[in-house]
């Protein structure tokens, strides 16, 4: 019928995140969930604000805490979104304080999931604005480069600079991520003053395939 306009089943401002429920932990991508549907990562060094960036997101106080759950900092913590969609947590170490070993294990196992796992649509990676780009950041932007996955950047606890410096790193890093991953994209975000929440929101609808429909007529 001309001039129909079809309205989305999901408003564009409905939080499908709030419903995340924690699912499982997988030492290894052996042992994830069947690879269907949709999913999108998290990872990040830790102390880089991940815990509290999926909580905000989810808008929920403690969804995340489950990964930091001694026996739970495995590869892989997966939260349930809705029907076959899922958020997965790749706890970060420290980095420096692993053995080189355990170290070498752990990035094997999760270059290994990057690369394999179908449902996967994207990484997003979380960096402290004030530390962007560590050793362990160049490392995941070439594994999602590798793997031919999207990566979006979250700078992190951006409340903690002024608005030009913030601007600054936002800029610095939007120019080196050019030549690190030439489809990567960055925001600010501040789990603490929800700024940058619903740009974060946008990206992870796109990739789970829950964005609103555009209005058309036909
Ligand atoms: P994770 O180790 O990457 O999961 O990091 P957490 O989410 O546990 O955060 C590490 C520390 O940074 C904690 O002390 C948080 O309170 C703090 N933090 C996280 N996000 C923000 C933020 O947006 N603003 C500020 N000021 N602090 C934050």
């Amino acid at each position: 019928m001309t001039g129909t306009v079809k309205k989305a089943k999901i408003p564009a401002m409905t939080n499908a995140y709030h419903s995340a429920r924690f699912m499982k932990s997988a030492p290894d991508p052996a042992q994830a969930p069947p690879d269907s549907g949709r999913e999108a990562a998290f990872a990040g060094r830790s102390n880089a604000g991940k815990s509290s960036a999926i909580n905000a997101i989810a808008g929920q106080r403690a969804l995340a805490r489950t990964s930091k759950t001694p026996g739970r900092t495995q590869l892989l913590n997966f939260f349930q979104v809705g029907e076959d969609l899922r958020l997965v947590d790749l706890p970060g170490y420290g980095y420096a304080q692993v053995p080189a070993e355990v170290k070498a294990r752990w990035q094997h196992s999760l270059a290994r999931y990057l690369e394999t796992r179908q449902s996967l649509q994207g990484v997003i990676l979380l960096m402290d604005v004030r530390h962007p780009l560590t050793e362990f950041d160049r490392h995941m932007l070439g594994w999602c480069r590798a793997a031919e996955l999207p990566a979006h950047v979250l700078l992190t606890k951006a409340d903690k600079l002024k608005r030009g410096p913030a601007s600054a790193t936002l800029h610095r890093v939007r120019r080196e991520l050019a030549e690190l991953h030439p489809h990567a994209t960055v925001q600010l975000f501040s789990s603490l003053k929800h700024t940058g929440l619903e740009e974060a929101r946008r990206v992870l609808d796109r990739w789970l395939g829950l964005e609103a429909q555009v209005p058309r007529t036909s």
